[in-house]
């Protein structure tokens, strides 16, 4: 495997540029403590992700994404809160076995969280339908006897 030193990616052997910044200048052979781009992450997850790989003794880096500069307002893509992480390229296996099985298998705690908003939610629905119908009930029943004592009025 080969290293690009300026986008931090690997490339396979057969490769004369990288395909990141299509130079071949920083292209060298790999070595273990080389740290390669992992992935682009939000705050929340790379703050996850980093206590995940801190349990499995993973080496890695955070960096903010461009500096923590984001290119433009607009562009959703890259926010300064953005995270790059860099993996050691001896520990990138191991990264992409517990990245894998994270993604299995989710954490059960979350599940339950997830649940009871749900529940919630379906509770106030009902209510308000409920109250609803009894407004448009009301409402009916208004009319009605304003057209009654309308028809009286009219009538005597
Ligand atoms: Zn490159």
């Amino acid at each position: 495997m080969l290293y690009c030193t300026k986008c931090q990616t690997i490339c396979e052997d057969s490769t004369r540029t990288c395909p990141g910044c299509k130079r071949s200048r920083g292209l060298r052979p790999i070595k273990g403590e080389d740290e390669v781009f992992f992935m682009k992450v939000h705050e929340i997850e790379a703050a996850e992700i980093e206590a995940l790989f801190d349990e499995k003794a993973i080496r890695c880096r955070m960096e903010p994404v461009k500096g923590g500069f984001a290119t433009s307002v607009y562009d959703p893509e890259f926010l300064p809160t953005d995270k790059n992480i860099f993996v050691e390229y001896q520990d990138l296996e191991r990264a992409n076995a517990v990245m894998a099985a994270e993604a299995e298998d989710p954490e059960p705690e979350t599940d339950g969280e997830e649940d009871m908003p749900r529940r919630k939610r379906m509770v106030i629905q009902t209510v308000s339908i409920i109250a609803f119908m009894i407004l448009v009930m009301l409402m009916v029943l208004a009319a009605d006897s304003v057209a009654n004592w309308l028809k009286d009025l009219l009538m005597s």
